[in-house]
Parts: structure tokens; C-alpha cells; sequence
């Protein structure tokens, strides 16, 4: 067969041959765009031209700090159509971990949404390898700056070769993305994705029997842009031809909602917070959500009663599924093969709430104390994982060799596979609790406690104690409303049923909030130090 190479470029390629009268519509700060495919193509061909006049050679990172929307597409695709890397900066770091992802990646030229230009304003002098920034506003002028030389979007543009060539001598194993991973510990981690990875992951999208994306869809990714490519969803949506909705910068529930009706989304995906989010909106509000067929959820694990609610109350199908920054991001998604279809509606919703099985293409290894554990949905051990778009290696940090052991990625999550394959994430390695020599699932109690009516939230932490070694405690997040009438009596009362005694939590404690990451995850690091100010107010 033919050698032929796997290039991002070659999907937008694609887009414009076929599919150049659909749309992307595309929020911004100030106002709501729609363009063609045709229309994006060459947009970006303009861009790839003035990154060029620029500059930018083969290999160069450009990074981008920005919200999801349409010029944020365009640069997923210039970037590495000219044989350059798409550098995307997770936005909600702190400073100092900015300065030290832009400094270690060597960024040439930074995208710069305007709302996110004093951000930057204020660090620039630390950075030490960009040569130009260019802001992303639908302003006539540019913004007053102290940052050198800065350039506007639109304006280059505008100067740009609307028939400039997407660059073809390209080796599809070359770099074409980075994303850093947000360590708890220690500097963020970068991840390099090839073309060939991301062509792949694209086609993995794109089966029936995972998000099943198409022509048909009309996709709107929540998941940041900059949170490992929005799970991948650009690429492959710009490939198959879908419609495309990009909410935009600081989007509430309340945007997403009505986005949802006014467009007819079929396709969303996100982290749960996003859902809790949006299911508190869905209450209130009065939304035809009716086109919906998927949403996809991942990035921590799907509570049972959110899945039960979007699909009960709001008849909304709700798909768990599991990956991470190191994987493009797609390893696992749940669905019920045929013959589970027989299984009672509670054993149906129990399955789902799982991770799911491994996507085609992928291989799992499990690891536990006494070497591969059996598949029978009790044993635990470590997940390991190979593939075509699975990383194998951090970008220069000795840290890799924790990580990538003999051709494996060993992913810090610990899991459960049943007999079907299906694998249940138990927790983080770092995130089990170890009580009397026995491993707690903070992630199983989480889950349970969030599926009682009141619960809003919740996380469950350990806390070192001298008899068992460590206890879990549950931290508890109230709908509005609710504070004075249930108690912690009432929390464990609901758990007592579905645990042994002892992995019941030692205390209940009211929280307004759970202290949650950069990308919408609890903070347990965060969430622990303040259970500890709670036992001892005074430090
Ligand atoms: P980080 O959270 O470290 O910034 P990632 O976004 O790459 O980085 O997170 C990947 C991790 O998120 C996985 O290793 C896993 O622990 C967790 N995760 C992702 N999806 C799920 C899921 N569906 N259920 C439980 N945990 C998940």
C-alpha cells in the first residue's frame, strides 16, 4: 500500500473540499460569528502565510492563550499545516506555572485572546523565547499595551495569502500539538502529539461505537480548547464536516443552554462540573434540549445521579468517558454492548457510570501488587497503556521515566476491570485511602454521596489518624437552600447501605465550596489542607 503520512492539515483540507458551505459559529467577546469551512480555509491559509512572512519555520511552537472560538480553530490548523506545533496554554494557571510552560516549550509567537492580554502584560518580561504576540479581538484598534511587538489578529490577516499552501513534506511522526498537564506536584508536564496521533485519534472519534461524530452533528466542545485539544473534538469535527458551535469566552450555564436550543447541538462534551452546571440551569430554565444525542463527559468520574438525571428527567443520552492529557485524551467509553440491553435499568446505569472499554486501537495492561490482576471487577491495580496516540515521554523532564516503563504508560490511576472488560476507576494512586491496611475508594464514596437529592457536591479526603493509619472524610456541598435541614447523620444514614462499616466516613463537613483545579477537578491537595484548618481553627 501506499506510504501516504497522517497530517492535520490534510483534515481542514478535507473540510474545504467537501463540506466548504458548513458552519462554524463562533462566540466572541463581542458578537457571534458564523463562517464556512470554505470561509476558515482560507483564513487560515492567510494565517499560515503572515506566521511565515513572521517567521515561523518547521518545528517552531506557537502558543495560544485563549478561549474556544473560531480564530482558536483556525490556529489548530495553520500551526501544524505549516509544519509547526499548536502550543495551547491552559489559561487558568497560576502565573509563574505560565511563564514556566511558555519558557520550557520556547514559544516563538503567542495567540492571545484580549480579556487574557493583562495576564500577560504582566509577566511578558519573564518570558524568554517569544518573539511577537498577536491579539484576538473584533476591536478596529488594538489595545493600549506595554508588550512588544504586538500584532493584530484581524490585521494580519487581512495581508495574508488566502491561497497559500498547507505544507506537505511533512513526517507525520513530527510534533504537530503540546499541552502541559497540570502536575500536582512539582512544574506542569508537557505532552507532544504527533500528526500521525492526532489523525488517529480523529478517526477513533469518528466509530459508532464511541462518540460516533459525523457530517451530521452539530458539536459544541465545553471543554476548553486548551484542555488536550477540547478531547480532540476540533480535529475530528473539521474532518467529518460538522457543524461546529465554539462558546466562547467566560460562557455561563445559561449560554450553553440556550446555545444548545437556538443551535441545535447534538454533540457537547465536558467535565462533570460543567453538567452539574448546566443541570442546575436545565431545572430552572425552560430549554427544548431535544436535538441532544450525546454529551460526552470525562476529565473526573460522571456521579450515577447525574448520569440518572440527565437521562431521566431531561431524556438526555450521557456518555461516560475516560482519558488524560498523556492520551490524546480518549481511552475509554462506556456503552452497553448488545447483550447487556437485557440487564435491569439499576444494572444498566450501574455499567454506565463506569469508564467503559478501551477504544479500538488501544492496549490495557493492569498491574496490581501480584502482577496483572484478574479481570473479575474486585481486584485492583495500576492502568497501563500503549497505542498509536498514547505519549511516551515528556517533553525534556527526567520526570518521564516514573511515567514510561518498558513501552508503557503508567497512567497514576488505579482501576477495576470486570469480566466484560469494562474498567471503574477506583481513584489516583496518590488519592486512595489506606485505612487499617485496606484501600477506600474516595471516588466511590464521592459518587454515592452525590447521588442523595441534597448533595450538590462532594469529595472525600483522608485524614491521618493514629490507630488506622488514614480515615476518609467527606466533604459536602448543599443545593441552595438546604443547609439547616440535613445533617451529617443524614449523609452516612444514606451511605450505610451501600458500604461495609468501615469505609464509611469518620465525619461529614459542610462546605459552600469544593476547592476545584485549573480544568474543574477537586482540588484534594487544596480541600485537605482546609479539613485540617477545620480541626485545628487556630493552625
Ligand atoms: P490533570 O487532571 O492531572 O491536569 P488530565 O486532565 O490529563 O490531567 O487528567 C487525567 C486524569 O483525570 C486521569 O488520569 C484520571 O485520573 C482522571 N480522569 C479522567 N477521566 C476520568 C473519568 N471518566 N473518571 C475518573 N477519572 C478520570
Amino acid at each position: 500500500m501506499m506510504q501516504v503520512p497522517l497530517l492535520v492539515g490534510s483534515l481542514l483540507e478535507h473540510a474545504e473540499q467537501f463540506f466548504s458551505k458548513k458552519e462554524v459559529i463562533s462566540q466572541t467577546h463581542d458578537k457571534l460569528h458564523r463562517f464556512t469551512y470554505g470561509e476558515i480555509g482560507q483564513r487560515t491559509r492567510r494565517l499560515m502565510s503572515t506566521l511565515n512572512e513572521l517567521g515561523i519555520k518547521n518545528g517552531d511552537r506557537i502558543g495560544t492563550l485563549a478561549w474556544n472560538h473560531h480564530r482558536h480553530l483556525e490556529i489548530y490548523f495553520a500551526a501544524p499545516g505549516m509544519g509547526a506545533v499548536l502550543h495551547t496554554i491552559n489559561i487558568r494557571l497560576s502565573p509563574e506555572d505560565i511563564i514556566y510552560i511558555i519558557n520550557h516549550a520556547e514559544d516563538k509567537v503567542l495567540f492571545i485572546d484580549e480579556d487574557i492580554l493583562p495576564l500577560i502584560e504582566h509577566i511578558h518580561t519573564h518570558l524568554t523565547t517569544v518573539e511577537a504576540f498577536v491579539v484576538m479581538t473584533d476591536k478596529a484598534e488594538l489595545p493600549d499595551s506595554t508588550i512588544q511587538p504586538l500584532y493584530s489578529y484581524e490585521e494580519l490577516l487581512s495581508i495574508g495569502d488566502p491561497n497559500y499552501e498547507f505544507a506537505k513534506d511533512i513526517d507525520e511522526n513530527q510534533p504537530a500539538g503540546m499541552c502541559y498537564t497540570s502536575a500536582t506536584t512539582g512544574k506542569p508536564k508537557g505532552v507532544v502529539y504527533s500528526h500521525r496521533a492526532i489523525v488517529l485519534h480523529s478517526y477513533a472519534l469518528g466509530l459508532v461505537d464511541t462518540a460516533a461524530i459525523s457530517e451530521s452533528d452539530v458539536s459544541m466542545p465545553v471543554v476548553p480548547q486548551f484542555h488536550v485539544n477540547a478531547w480532540g473534538t476540533p480535529f475530528a469535527c473539521t474532518w467529518f464536516g460538522s457543524t461546529q458551535v465554539m462558546p466562547g469566552p467566560r460562557f455561563t450555564p445559561k449560554r450553553l443552554a440556550e446555545f444548545i436550543e437556538r443551535f441545535k447541538v447534538t454533540i457537547t462534551a465536558g467535565v462533570p462540573t460543567i453538567w452539574l452546571g448546566l443541570l442546575k440551569e436545565l431545572e430552572q430554565g425552560n430549554y427544548d434540549t431535544s436535538s441532544l444525542r450525546a454529551v460526552l463527559c470525562g476529565g473526573s468520574a460522571a456521579p450515577l445521579g447525574l448520569i440518572k438525571a440527565f437521562e431521566e428527567k431531561h431524556k438526555i443520552p450521557f456518555y461516560h468517558a475516560y482519558g488524560a492529557t498523556e492520551t490524546t485524551p480518549l481511552v475509554t467509553i462506556s456503552r452497553l454492548k448488545s447483550y447487556q440491553q437485557n440487564l435491569s435499568k439499576e444494572e444498566k446505569f450501574a455499567e454506565r457510570a463506569r469508564q467503559g472499554i478501551l477504544v479500538p486501537g488501544l492496549q490495557m495492561k493492569v498491574v496490581g501488587n501480584n502482577g496483572e490482576i484478574e479481570w473479575n471487577g474486585k481486584e485492583m491495580g495500576e492502568l497501563l497503556l500503549k497505542g498509536p496516540w498514547i505519549a511516551d515521554e515528556y517533553y525534556n523532564d527526567a520526570r518521564s521515566d516514573d511515567a514510561f516503563i518498558e513501552g508503557w504508560f503508567h497512567t497514576g490511576d488505579v482501576v477495576t476491570v470486570d469480566e466484560e472488560g469494562t474498567i471503574k476507576i477506583v481513584d489516583r494512586t496518590k488519592d486512595l485511602i489506606k485505612s487499617g491496611g485496606e484501600w477506600i475508594s474516595s471516588v466511590e464514596i464521592e459518587n454515592a454521596i452525590m447521588a442523595h437529592d441534597a448533595v450538590f457536591e462532594a469529595s472525600v479526603v483522608a485524614i491521618p489518624d493514629e490507630k488506622w493509619q488514614e480515615r476518609p472524610v467527606a466533604c459536602v456541598v448543599l443545593h441552595e437552600g438546604l443547609e439547616e435541614k440535613v445533617t451529617k447523620e443524614n449523609i452516612l444514614a444514606f451511605l450505610t447501605p451501600h458500604f461495609p462499616k468501615w469505609w464509611l466516613p469518620d465525619d461529614v463537613l459542610f462546605f459552600e465550596e469544593i476547592p476545584k483545579s485549573s480544568v474543574g477537578k477537586f482540588l484534594k491537595r487544596e480541600l485537605r489542607e482546609q479539613v485540617k484548618a477545620r480541626y485545628s481553627p487556630q493552625g
